[in-house]
């Protein structure tokens, strides 16, 4: 039996506790890692503030990065002893994942969010009593866990797996907005605007600089939109070429259109998920304009268009999972944008140890953190031979 250190959350609302838990036997499609460490994201927190339906106990935590101990019988895209990045989970059976769009597996929901294996049962024990978990396929608030093999991305050993856990959820979003949906270099984009300057939007600039830079005449306009004037100049180191606080600007709109004259914005991305942002994004868009959402309002919000301008400016308004990345070939892209020191994602990181969880939150929520990463002890010793 492999113990593991959880984050366990018991219910709705309640803080992280730290607990020693159980794992169950390994299943045929299933790979134990050995984390050494989970970035923080906000869907955890949308999970413990109970924005996001979840059962309870639970182990969440889908930002991970680690070392792999064991693979079950199925498994043939990772070896003992790989360095891995997780991402989210897919099925890899239905015509989406068949074609390469892992991204809109049909299982989608299930897989990332039922906190539950593929055919039910729980990962874990917790006090002699399931503990829900699979969370995104692998529930890295764990020193141990049971993945799934499809959340399982192989990375080089050299690469400091710390930095790079975000990788497989805030980074892979952000980035590929740009790359993925918006594909600049192909639509001969000029102009973007990114609202929300987090660790997904931070991604989304530090993308859209990499392709200015290699592509001339594409992306010379990176305009960031935030709230905070912290977040603005952070982005402005990031790559953006203009900035725009909504609050010392009277219309963001018209500030936006200001900044990109008579031909129009092109590309939009939110990341903020307020439903005024996104309609706001859609009107601010030019001739053939194209607004991308990632970011996650709350279940029941509805965003509004006004048809007709809509229609006439040839406008389009798309939403992405996971910024459309087949994560298998896109984290290695990534991997290697941070190799060659083009993808600057250590300046939003701060580490923390599992007992200093509920801080890190608190740090992320108050702004001061835009990225906690989660350390964990080695748990070597009892994994050797299993
Ligand atoms: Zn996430
Ligand atoms: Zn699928």
């Amino acid at each position: 039996m492999v113990t593991a250190t959880a984050l366990v959350l018991e219910a709705a609302n309640s803080n992280f506790q730290v607990e020693r838990v159980e794992l169950k036997r390994l299943q045929p499609e299933e790979v134990l890692v050995e984390l050494r460490a989970t970035g923080v994201c906000h869907t955890d927190i949308s999970v413990q503030q109970g924005k996001i339906e979840a059962v309870f106990p639970v182990v969440l935590g889908h930002e991970g990065a680690g070392v792999v101990r064991e693979v079950g019988a199925n498994v043939d895209n990772v070896q003992v002893g790989d360095h891995v990045l997780l991402s989210y989970s897919y099925c890899n059976q239905c015509r989406h994942c068949q074609r390469g769009k892992t991204y809109q597996c049909v299982k989608m929901a299930e897989r990332n969010f039922a906190a539950c294996r593929p055919d039910g049962s729980s990962p874990m024990e917790w006090r002699g009593a399931s503990l829900r978990g699979c969370f995104f396929g692998q529930s890295s608030f764990s020193s141990v866990a049971l993945v799934q093999a499809t959340s399982c991305v192989k990375v080089d050993k050299d690469m400091p797996l710390a930095s790079l856990a975000p990788l497989g959820c805030g980074v892979q979003t952000g980035a590929g907005a740009v790359y993925n949906v918006l594909r600049p270099v192909d639509a001969g984009m000029k102009s973007v605007v990114i609202f929300g300057i987090g660790g997904v939007g931070s991604a989304a600039i530090m993308a859209a600089k990499v392709i200015s830079e290699d592509h001339a005449g594409i992306l010379t306009t990176i305009i960031a939109v935030d709230l905070s004037e912290e977040r603005l100049e952070l982005a402005k180191q990031l790559g953006a070429t203009h900035v725009i606080n909504p609050s010392t600007t009277e219309s963001v709109v018209e500030a936006i259109h200001r900044i990109t004259g008579p031909d129009g914005l092109e590309g939009a991305i939110d990341c903020t998920g307020v439903v005024a942002v996104i309609n706001d994004m859609i009107v601010a868009l030019g001739p053939g304009g194209r607004a991308v959402t990632i970011g996650a309002p709350p279940a029941s919000a509805k965003m509004s268009i006004q048809v007709f301008p809509f229609i006439n400016g040839c406008k389009s308004y798309e939403g992405s999972n996971a910024g459309n990345s087949n994560s298998s070939e896109f984290l290695p892209f990534l991997v290697e944008l941070f190799r060659q020191g083009r993808l600057p994602i250590e300046m939003l990181q701060r580490t923390y140890k599992p007992t200093e969880v509920n801080e890190a939150v608190a740090a992320m929520l108050e702004g001061k953190v835009v990225k906690p990463v989660i350390l964990w002890p080695e748990e070597q010793s009892q994994l050797v031979g299993n």
